[in-house]
């Protein structure tokens, strides 16, 4: 009881705090090592295109992905989506928990800095777009601010060339191909010049069935991009 309440105390006096436990946690991330040990990392096998988790050790790709390739190169995700991930990126999003987003940001920048190693990583970090209507509503766009960590932490620069031109309904309770149709003409590059022949990350907060992210993909590469990689905080488990 003293213990919480001191570390309430501090927590207080002190920005730097836990944002699962509220834990005092003195260093450059406000995530304490016991909760960031109990997040839940997607774990190999991975299929190699869209990081959907498979059954088998050994495959290599999902069914899904074995029959139709999808136009994006590779997908990166932190997390799964599920608690406590699910918790802290809708806080992030719909509750303007910002701290939230800068600490997953921080990670997945580690993450995806491990992950390329020496391999070149794209030369463009493009946020997915909102339609107006919708960040309107909320009044930021949370895929812009991690877009602004990753770039910071990583040296990319962000393109902010690709709109969202229809307001598109929500995508749940569709099937695959109405999702497709819904999506087709929803996104729109400008400034096309700058993406050129680039390989370009589009920088995304939750990836659930890839629709969206293989509209935006199609769309950037219709537009002369040379290859479109995905990178993302949470995947959830299933592809429907
Ligand atoms: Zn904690
Ligand atoms: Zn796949």
């Amino acid at each position: 009881m003293v213990n919480k309440l001191f570390a309430r105390t501090l927590a207080f006096i002190s920005p730097q705090h836990c944002i699962l436990c509220d834990q005092h946690c003195p260093g450059p991330l406000d995530l304490c090592a016991p909760c960031q040990a109990e997040l839940p990392y997607l774990q190999a096998p991975l299929c190699q295109h869209c990081a959907l988790p498979l059954a088998n050790e050994g495959e290599l790709s999902c069914a899904r992905c074995l029959k139709k390739l999808p136009s994006f190169s590779t997908l990166v995700a932190g997390w799964r989506y599920q608690h406590p991930i699910d918790e802290l990126i809708t806080g992030f999003k719909y509750q303007t928990k910002l701290s939230h987003g800068r600490v997953l940001g921080q990670l997945l920048g580690a993450r995806i800095r491990q992950l390329y190693g020496h391999s070149p990583q794209p030369g463009l970090l493009i946020p997915t777009p909102l339609h107006w209507r919708r960040w309107w509503q909320r009044g930021y766009n949370q895929s812009e601010l991690l877009a602004q960590q990753l770039s910071k932490q990583l040296n990319i620069p962000i393109h902010r060339g690709l709109r969202r031109q229809l307001h598109t309904p929500k995508q749940q309770g569709l099937n695959a191909a109405q999702r497709q149709r819904n999506l087709k003409h929803a996104f729109k590059v400008n400034k096309q010049q700058t993406l050129l022949g680039q390989c370009v990350a589009v920088v995304d907060d939750v990836v659930t069935t890839t629709a969206t992210a293989e509209a935006m993909s199609r769309c950037l590469l219709a537009a002369g991009a040379a290859e479109v990689h995905i990178w993302c905080l949470a995947r959830t488990p299933i592809d429907l």
